[in-house]
């Protein structure tokens, strides 16, 4: 079976010593000859410029494709269009368009805010400018009364022209499955491509995985608890990300996103046990940033 293809998420760095940690990453991880690089954006507008900047400096100075994150939440179409025009200007051809957290400060008389990602994306369809991702949940975003209302939205997704789907992390691979599968048999049209938390601390992983609604089953924790030493862990960490992947790319699961955390190491073990390698490249992106 020939190697899956890979694609790195970053955020932008808030220090120094973390924008020189980032970039190390980037020349790292740019060796495995990535589909695409993708960006964070701070959500309710607060931290955009962040973003800006490194979709700015990854445009200008590397040559991988950037696929820039667009969080709606708590923007006008104003404040999207000024956004959509900076990222179209410095080369950006693809947006993961995407709501962020929910604006509960929306008071009377201010103009039109957009209220969920299919907001956006109808203005960059009408703009007509950039091929549209989008993000899914294989156990249902946390604000949805279930996976088939979940689903709906996700197909009106595709209706409005998104290729991707981009998914929340997840340790369940069997449930993955049978959503992507429940996808699948709705007609939903778009490339599923899961995201990948390689774990590489579990007590930080299970806080974060309960303010997002993913599960990490028991039988997870207790292999990363059975572990003493660092080297170990480390080991089982790459252990476990790269099964799951495995077994999904031997269900016909062909492109992966690594959320990266800025950090190479994890992502740059999985890659390798996954036969990406910096001899081995994978073959052209699929998803056209
Ligand atoms: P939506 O698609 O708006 O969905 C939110 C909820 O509303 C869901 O329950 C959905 O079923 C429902 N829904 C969807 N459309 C409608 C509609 N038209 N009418 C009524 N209900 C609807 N956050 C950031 O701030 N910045 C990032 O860079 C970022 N990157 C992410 C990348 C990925 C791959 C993922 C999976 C998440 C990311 N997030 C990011 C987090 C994301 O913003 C949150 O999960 C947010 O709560 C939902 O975003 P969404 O685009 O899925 O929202």
């Amino acid at each position: 079976m020939t190697a899956p293809n890979l694609s790195f998420e970053f955020f932008p760095p808030k220090t120094e010593a973390q924008q020189r940690q980032l970039w190390r990453t980037y020349g790292t991880l740019e060796t495995l000859n990535p589909s695409f690089v993708s960006v964070t954006w701070g959500a309710l507008g607060a931290e955009s410029q962040p973003s800006l900047d490194l979709v700015g400096a990854l445009t200008r100075e590397t040559s991988i494709p950037v696929v820039a994150h667009l969080a709606c939440s708590g923007m006008t179409e104003a404040d999207a269009h000024r956004a959509l025009d900076q990222l179209g200007a410095m080369g950006v051809k693809r947006i993961l368009a995407l709501r962020g957290d929910a604006d509960s400060a929306d008071a009377a008389g201010k103009p039109r805010q957009l209220r969920h990602a299919t907001d956006l994306m109808e203005l960059i369809a009408r703009r007509g400018d950039f091929k549209m991702s989008v993000a899914a949940y294989p156990e249902v975003h946390p604000e949805s009364d279930s996976v088939e209302d979940d689903i709906e939205w996700l197909a009106r997704k595709a209706e409005l022209g998104a290729t991707d789907a981009v998914t929340q992390f997840f340790f369940d691979t069997d449930g993955f499955l049978r959503w992507r599968d429940a996808v699948t048999r709705r007609g939903v049209d778009l490339k599923i491509v899961p995201g990948i938390l390689p774990i590489g601390d579990i007590e930080k992983v299970c806080r974060f995985a309960s303010s997002c609604g993913a599960n990490v089953p028991d039988a997870m924790i207790k292999r990363f608890h059975e572990v003493e030493n660092h080297a170990d862990r480390t080991r089982l960490a790459i252990d476990v990300a790269a099964e799951m992947c495995t077994r999904l790319h031997a269900e016909g699961i062909e492109q992966f996103h690594i959320y990266t955390l800025n950090r190479s190491g994890l992502t740059f073990a999985l890659a390798n046990a996954l036969g990406v390698t910096r001899e081995v490249n994978p073959a052209a992106a699929p998803i056209a940033a």
